[in-house]
């Protein structure tokens, strides 16, 4: 039977990956896979994740099953960071594998909830949402979000975008740091466009991936709040970049319902879709993260982590937007939140860039700003400015 099965389709950014190990220059940068780095080109363990992971080695007594919708404590206390209150009872929630399962149960849950629900999406996007609605089996719709050449959002292909949405369709919006473009949706563009969902029975789906490392955490979290008040609404939050727990697969999805009693339902069909997916959702990161969130120094020491880490990215941007003089293409670096930027470059250009520079990054030209370590933004730009014209 596997005779079928086509080649696999390579994975771009494990490309970069293994381009980057691969090269024997001491100077060589990787711009490539979006986790954050100190300024040694590190991804650490959180030191609140480490006192936490200690402290669960000791006391943990089981490894027994939890409930389907996952850790009580966690979901509980990663939904009332993101809402600033407790989840309130017209929520549904449920621990996901990641943004990644969250976003899969959102959509799971919308298809079953209607089967001709089309995903509208702004592109560029993070690939795995595409993919995600592929795997879904969700129709999806396309929409220009972003003029990678200009630096600028299509605000006038967004707003249509929102207007050509039907009863029942998703409407997904990046949180906040939007990946690729570093552009965020400014208040008044939201509330626009959740008005315009709402005229039309759409929900908005928002993924929350960067908490923390945009304008502070409660800034950061503020569209989330927003979108809470919806008549339903469905929002991931994940804990890979904020609490750095990326390969510990932890969180959560609310689906805000627009009763208590439709919340029920939805409740369940939630854990009815996990119980084929993981059966339980993993256990590890979501106790460190209820370690964290309920011990107030524990909490303390990651929220002034988190501000460290927001604070390297931000004075990476301003250092970048002063190099402009040198590479006019990183102007408007410091407007933009996140670890992401495109540059508008050709194949041939980023394919320069690693051979001649040592400077690695993704194929579609987005940068990891946080991949940068002392000295290397000038390098940056002066590789920049050398290239040739595509
Ligand atoms: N959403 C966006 C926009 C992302 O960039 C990422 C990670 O890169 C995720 C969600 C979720 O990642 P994970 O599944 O590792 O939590």
């Amino acid at each position: 039977m596997f005779q079928t099965i086509p080649d696999p389709v390579p994975d771009a950014l494990h490309g970069v990956m293994a381009a980057f190990r691969a090269d024997p220059r001491p100077h060589k940068i990787d711009l490539g896979v979006g986790v954050y780095r100190d300024d040694s080109g590190a991804s650490p363990v959180m030191a609140a994740v480490k006192a936490a992971e200690a402290r669960l080695v000791a006391d943990q007594d089981s490894k027994a099953y939890q409930a389907l919708k996952g850790d009580e404590a966690f979901v509980a206390g990663l939904g009332a960071l993101a809402l600033g209150v407790p989840l309130p009872p017209r929520a549904a929630a449920i621990q996901g594998s990641g943004g990644t399962g969250c976003l899969r149960l959102a959509l799971e849950l919308a298809k079953a909830a209607n089967p001709e629900v089309r995903l509208h999406l702004g592109l560029p996007s993070w690939p795995n949402h595409a993919n995600l609605a592929a795997a879904t089996g969700i129709a999806l719709v396309t929409h220009r979000y972003f003029d990678v050449e200009a630096q600028r959002i299509d605000r006038e292909a967004v707003r249509a975008a929102a207007e050509g949405t039907r009863a029942g369709d998703l409407f997904l919006f990046h949180g906040l740091c939007h990946n690729p473009t570093g552009s965020d949706l400014d208040d008044s563009d939201r509330a626009g466009l959740l008005a315009i969902l709402r005229e039309n029975g759409a929900v908005p789906l928002v993924d929350v991936a960067y908490y923390g490392l945009g304008d502070g955490l409660e800034a950061d979290l503020a569209f989330v709040r927003t979108v809470a008040a919806e008549p339903r609404a469905l929002i991931s939050v994940a804990c890979s970049k904020a609490f750095g727990l990326y390969r510990e697969r932890t969180g959560l999805l609310i689906a805000v319902a627009e009763s208590e009693a439709e919340a029920a339902r939805v409740q369940g069909r939630l854990e009815t879709i996990s119980r084929t997916l993981v059966s339980m959702p993993p256990a590890h990161g979501a106790a460190v993260v209820v370690d964290i969130l309920v011990d107030s120094a524990l909490r303390k020491d990651w929220m002034v982590e988190l501000e460290e880490m927001r604070a390297r990215i931000f004075g990476l941007r301003g250092e970048l937007e002063a190099l402009s003089n040198v590479a006019p293409m990183l102007a408007g670096i410091s407007r933009q939140r996140g670890i992401f930027r495109m540059l508008p470059l050709s194949p041939d250009q980023i394919a320069a860039l690693a051979r001649d520079h040592a400077i690695h990054m993704a194929p579609s030209g987005r940068i990891n700003i946080a991949g940068l370590k002392a000295g290397d933004a000038a390098r940056l730009a002066e590789a920049l400015a050398a290239l040739s014209k595509p």
